[in-house]
């Protein structure tokens, strides 16, 4: 992978890259691996679901985009399966160019009555995946001098909402290791970078719309209306496009001096 300065714009590779990304399953992740795929890049697809619905996606993707597509279960909170993980993509496409650490799941409820195990899984699944990744991947994108680490934080890895405290904390931590390993490959090729969604409709958005709702005393359309789309001044959802295609931005060599930093695409939230 070429990093010279005159390289055009969209030109990402000659050859296609080799790309995993946690969660894609569903919602955000699904819709990074289609803007992936699209572009002709390999994809390993990881998460949760229905075994037939997860081989439609797979076996779908694969043949309308002539690349090559293949499914990882490894569960986000144990992290011999998270190195099996990159360790099957590399024996599958010969090695990992590209890392989205996308996995992650939310609980909504007030500090007092937080459950322990919500707080430990929320902080293994959203942060602790991203290191295990990225330690088990980050030496072989070093060695050949290319690697593009993407973290979906969001915005609430910049600003808080009440109730969300496992959440915010976590999502507050990716971004110090977003900073931190951007550094550690700066001089390699390798950048590190977070996008930062504001709310995006997918299934984790829509499962917490009752939780808010019981949370705050309010009905779900209000949630909707007063909470969720209040916080977001374009009073838009995001879309997962929009963030599929801000992916592969950050994977060309025209991003190739973006590292470190934390891009929102949120509809202006934290603008306010
Ligand atoms: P989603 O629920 O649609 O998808 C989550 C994915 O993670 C699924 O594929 C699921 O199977 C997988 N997953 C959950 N637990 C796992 C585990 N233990 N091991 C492996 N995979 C696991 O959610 P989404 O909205 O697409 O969220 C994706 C990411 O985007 C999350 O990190 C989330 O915090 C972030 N985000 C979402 C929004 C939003 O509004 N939807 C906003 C900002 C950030």
């Amino acid at each position: 992978m070429s990093q010279s300065a005159s390289a055009p714009t969209k030109a990402v590779s000659t050859a296609p890259l080799n790309t995993v990304i946690t969660g894609s399953t569903s919602g955000i992740g699904l819709g990074v691996a289609t803007a992936f795929a699209a572009e002709g890049w390999n994809v390993m697809l990881n998460g949760f679901g229905d075994a037939d619905e997860i081989e439609k996606t797979r076996a779908g993707l694969e043949a309308e985009h002539g690349v090559k597509v293949r499914y990882h279960g490894a569960d986000m909170t144990r992290p011999e399966e998270i190195r099996n993980l990159i360790n099957e993509t590399e024996a599958a496409f010969g090695q990992v160019d590209v890392l989205v650490n996308n996995a992650g799941i939310q609980h909504v409820s007030p500090i007092e009555e937080f459950p322990e195990d919500k707080w430990d899984a929320i902080m293994a699944i959203n942060l602790s995946s991203a290191f295990h990744t990225t330690k088990a991947a980050f030496a072989g994108m070093k060695k050949r001098g290319y690697g593009r680490i993407i973290n979906i934080a969001s915005a609430h890895g910049l600003v808080a909402s009440p109730y969300k405290a496992a959440y915010v904390a976590a999502k507050h931590g990716i971004l110090g290791l977003t900073k931190t390993v951007a550094l550690e490959g700066a001089e390699h090729g390798v950048t590190c970078n977070a996008i930062c969604p504001g709310y995006v409709k997918t299934p984790l958005v829509e499962k917490q719309i009752p939780d808010t709702a019981k949370a705050r005393g309010m009905t779900e359309d209000e949630v909707v209306k007063t909470v969720i789309l209040d916080a977001q001044p374009t009073k838009q959802f995001v879309t997962v496009e929009q963030i599929g295609a801000m992916a592969v931005f950050l994977c060309a060599d025209a991003a190739a001096q973006i590292t470190g930093a934390a891009h929102q695409i949120d509809g202006g939230w934290v603008a306010h």
